[in-house]
């Protein structure tokens, strides 16, 4: 049990996060490259502490959304390989050239625009072209595509780095129909491109879901996101493997983030009193009740309101009444001798019971991704083994 330096905090298991990893490692085909996406905090993990455990297990690759979250990565020392996935604003192309960022591209005036940087500054930098292959997200394809490659023929100093896709119908089903339809269009975009006289690009589609079910869409990369956390991306992710592979996995992924905080006060309330903002809860007895120094603006989901539980000693206390902006109130009167200062685990292991991201997803009516991922930056990161 780690001491409670902070009235709530994040602890990330360094070795949980190594299994993880291991396992899609032997997973990959020889030659395909585990790039980890570490955006949005590192899905709430911390972004600068999960580059670490991510270099200490030798990955050369990191995806981010932004630039800024590209820059603080170099900032901190980190020498990968950085792709930024989302769109660069045009004045932060100077800072990705400089910064050997990896970018985005799939339009010419961006393009001729960091063309000419690297050119000002003697560089080359290196581009991700995103083919739009049915997701209607970011991408080109068709026609668009290929007036895009004869611009690119014009810029000296941009290399084709990779190209790339996003499923969007993978994680939501057991029904692949749709993966493999966005993955012809891929292929036939890709022969449009060699057609154009562009080779030795890299190609990545795969994310978590595909990554852990197919290997024939693995390409030269992967890009990891939940599942090195040690979180399924879905349920139909998980029936998936076994409908493919005939069995369950061979590593059960391990959660790699707890989440912890401490009692602030316990105190006694009558039957027929009301607890929190819009009394929307009634004691039906006398009750112990205890408050928690976490509320919404953690990220504890207000949709938990008289609907969620954290652990006590070892057993589920119900929350009661509105989740607050920075307090939680919880129900202790089954639960023997509770006081200040005791340890309480919204997120994580507790003697022998479990809350996982996902259960608190279902109750809050969302999924593992969005709980983890909007915990606040500020809730501070306790690395243990
Ligand atoms: C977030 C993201 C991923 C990771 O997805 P997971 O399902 O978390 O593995 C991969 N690729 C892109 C482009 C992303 O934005």
């Amino acid at each position: 049990m780690s001491e409670a330096l902070y009235s709530s905090w994040i602890e990330i298991s360094r070795s949980a996060y190594r299994k993880n990893i291991e396992f899609f490692k032997g997973r990959l085909n020889a030659g395909t490259e585990l790039a980890v996406v570490i955006k949005a905090n590192a899905y709430g993990h911390g972004m600068v502490e999960i580059a670490h455990f991510a270099d200490e297990c030798g990955i050369r690759v990191f995806c981010v959304h932004s630039i800024d979250e590209a820059l603080t990565l170099r900032k901190h020392g980190f020498t990968q390989r950085i792709v930024v996935v989302g769109p660069t604003i045009k004045r932060m192309a100077k800072a990705a050239v400089e910064n050997d960022i990896e970018v985005l591209c799939c339009d010419p005036e961006y393009l001729h625009n960091y063309d000419n940087i690297a050119k000002s500054l003697g560089k080359t930098v290196n581009i991700h072209l995103k083919i739009e292959t049915g997701t209607n997200r970011q991408g080109i394809a068709g026609q668009a595509l290929i007036a895009f490659l004869e611009e690119l023929k014009k810029c000296t100093n941009v290399r084709l780095r990779a190209v790339y896709s996003h499923f969007a119908n993978i994680e939501d089903t057991t029904d692949h129909s749709y993966a493999r339809f966005q993955i012809e269009r891929f292929k036939r975009e890709i022969s449009y491109i060699r057609e154009a006289g562009f080779s030795g690009f890299d190609m990545h589609f795969a994310s978590s879901a595909a990554a852990t079910i197919y290997n024939n869409t693995h390409f030269n990369m992967v890009r990891l996101g939940i599942a090195q956390y040690g979180l399924w991306p879905s349920k139909e992710t998980y029936l998936s493997y076994i409908i493919e592979h005939g069995h369950g996995p061979e590593h059960i992924l391990a959660p790699v983030l707890s989440w912890k905080t401490v009692i602030g006060q316990v105190k006694t309330i009558k039957a027929g009193d009301f607890v929190g903002y819009g009394c929307s809860h009634q004691m039906t007895r006398d009750s112990n009740i205890a408050i928690i120094p976490i509320g919404y603006s953690d990220g504890y989901d207000r949709k938990l309101s008289n609907q969620g539980y954290v652990l006590v000693h070892g057993k589920r206390a119900p929350v009661i009444g509105r989740i607050a902006m920075n307090l939680t109130t919880i129900d202790v009167t089954d639960i023997p001798d509770v006081k200040a200062e005791d340890e309480v685990v919204l997120i994580g292991e507790q003697g022998d019971q479990i809350i996982r991201a996902e259960q608190v997803a279902a109750l809050a009516g969302t999924i593992n991704y969005e709980v983890v991922a909007r915990l606040s930056d500020r809730i501070p990161k306790v690395v243990v083994d």
